[in-house]
């Protein structure tokens, strides 16, 4: 998650990693949802594959920037406008650098749980994506100040959005279209909590090639 090349690969292989999961997903959702998670994201990444290709990114930034605009006008529901947002914080957040550092890549990830955040006002706890990005915020700091590289920020940010996705089981749901089902949502795990482990587990794995 160096080079804007990396940044490419990296959402090239979530689109792939979130095509082959998107049964999964659209399940997770049908449990305490509307079923189109899955399909949601897998439609909103093939557009961001594409138009990454007809229209190559010149920097890490320009990749991000242009995700997160794809998402933003492919992906309708709550998961397009977030994950647009968190993109969209995290091109800002990296600037005109052409390589990434460890904290530019910590940044990044700040930046972008602080966009989700500010978009759809969910703390921790309410059982939304954000249950999976703040450990994996607060893990990936940790790891920059033990003197990480981004493979081992990445790694730690992964690690954490796993743990705190599957911690989501048990909560009962405070935002999103889940919260409509109240005590009922408790028993599930939230689906874009899982989307969001996945993304972060994809980029730590290509972090470590
Ligand atoms: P929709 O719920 O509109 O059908 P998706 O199914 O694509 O959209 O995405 C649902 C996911 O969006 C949830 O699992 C949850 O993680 C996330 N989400 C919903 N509302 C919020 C919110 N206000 N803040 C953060 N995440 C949210
Ligand atoms: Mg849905
Ligand atoms: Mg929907």
């Amino acid at each position: 998650m160096r080079t804007t090349a990396d940044v490419v690969e990296g959402v090239r292989r979530y689109a792939a990693v979130v095509q082959e999961q998107r049964q999964r997903l659209i399940d997770l959702d049908a449990a305490i949802g509307d079923a189109d998670h899955g399909e949601n994201m897998a439609r909103g990444l093939a557009a961001c594959v594409e138009q990454l290709a007809t229209e190559p990114p010149a920097s890490p930034s320009a990749a991000l920037k242009s995700v997160a605009t794809t998402l933003m006008r492919k992906v309708g529901g709550a998961s397009g406008p977030l994950y647009g947002t968190a993109f969209l914080r995290a091109s800002t957040a990296v600037g005109d650098k052409d390589e990434l550092e460890p904290a530019d890549v910590a940044a990044a990830l700040t930046a972008a749980r602080d966009g989700i955040v500010a978009r759809g006002k969910a703390e921790p706890g309410d059982k939304t994506m954000v249950d999976a990005w703040t450990p994996a915020v607060e893990a990936a700091g940790a790891a920059l100040e033990a003197g990480g590289d981004t493979a081992q920020v990445l790694r730690a940010a992964a690690d954490a959005a796993l743990a705190g996705a599957e911690a989501t089981v048990p909560l009962v749901a405070r935002k999103g279209r889940a919260s409509y089902l109240g005590e009922r949502s408790a028993g599930h795990q939230d689906p874009g909590a899982t989307s969001t482990a996945l993304l972060l587990a994809v980029l730590a794995a290509v972090a470590e090639e």
